[in-house]
C-alpha cells in the first residue's frame, strides 16, 4: 500500500510519514501543490492524503485537475477550517473524506483503514431502479440513457440508495456508510448532497425517484 502525502508544514509531515510507517504503509512527501499534482499523476498511489492550505496550488485545485483526468486514488483532505460549507466545498471538488487540524493519529489512521477498506470493496455487476442504471466498475450513472456527471460523493451517495431501493435511509446510516463514519454535527451535509443530486437525477424529470422522508430521512422509491 502506498500512500502520498501532499502537506507543506515538515512537521505535520514527517509526523504522519513516521506514523505510516510504522504501520507498514510506503509513503512519499510532496511538499507543495504542483509537486503534489506531479508525483499523484506519475505514480498509482492507493490513497492520497491532502493539506488544503498548500503553496503554488492549493489541495482543493489539485484534487480537482486529478478528478478531471479521472485519477481514482481515494483523497483525504487536511484543513484548519472547520466550518461546514468549507467541507463541503472539500467534498465536492472530489475528496472522499476530511480531516480537520488538528487531529491525533490514531483518527488518521482510522480513516485512511476505512478508505482503503472501501477502495478493496466489491464493485460488482451494474445497478438499475427505474430508468437509472449504475455501473459500479465505471462509476458512471445514467437516467434514461442519459449519462449523468456525478462528483465522487454524488456518486457514492447514488450508489448507496441503488443498493438499498424502497428503504428508507437515516441520515445516520447515510453519513456512516458514504462517509464511513458518523458525524451528527455535520449531518446538514447529506441534505446538500442529497439536494445537489436531486438536480442532476430527477430536476429534469417528471417522475421523482428520490423522496424526503419527514424527520427520518430519505428514500429512492418509484411513487410519488
Ligand atoms: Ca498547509
Amino acid at each position: 500500500m502506498r500512500i502520498l502525502v501532499v502537506e507543506d508544514e515538515k512537521k505535520v509531515a514527517s509526523f504522519i510519514k513516521r506514523g505510516l510507517e510504522e504501520e507498514k504503509f510506503a509513503v512519499d512527501v510532496a511538499y507543495d501543490g504542483e509537486e503534489g499534482l506531479y508525483m499523484a499523476e506519475n505514480t498509482p498511489y492507493d490513497l492520497i492524503i491532502m493539506d488544503i492550505m498548500l503553496p503554488k496550488k492549493d489541495g482543493l485545485a489539485v484534487i480537482k485537475d486529478l478528478r478531471a483526468k479521472d485519477n481514482p486514488s481515494p483523497v483525504l483532505c487536511l484543513t484548519a477550517k472547520d466550518k461546514v460549507e468549507d467541507i463541503v466545498t472539500g467534498l465536492d471538488s472530489g475528496s472522499d473524506d476530511y480531516l480537520t487540524k488538528p487531529f491525533a493519529f490514531s483518527e488518521l489512521l482510522a480513516r485512511v483503514r476505512a478508505l482503503l477498506r472501501r477502495q478493496k470493496q466489491d464493485r460488482g455487476a451494474e445497478l438499475f431502479f427505474a430508468d437509472l442504471r449504475l455501473d459500479p466498475v465505471s462509476h458512471k450513472v445514467w437516467r434514461s440513457s442519459v449519462e449523468i456527471d456525478l462528483t465522487a460523493k454524488e456518486y457514492a451517495l447514488i450508489e448507496y440508495f441503488m443498493r438499498n431501493p424502497n428503504q428508507v435511509l437515516t441520515r445516520t446510516m447515510i453519513a456512516e456508510h458514504v462517509w464511513d463514519y458518523s458525524f451528527d454535527s455535520f449531518t446538514n451535509i447529506i441534505d446538500v448532497y442529497v439536494n445537489y443530486l436531486r438536480k442532476k437525477i430527477d430536476k429534469d424529470y417528471a417522475k421523482k425517484l428520490i423522496h424526503t422522508v419527514r424527520g427520518v430521512g430519505y428514500v429512492l422509491k418509484e411513487e410519488s
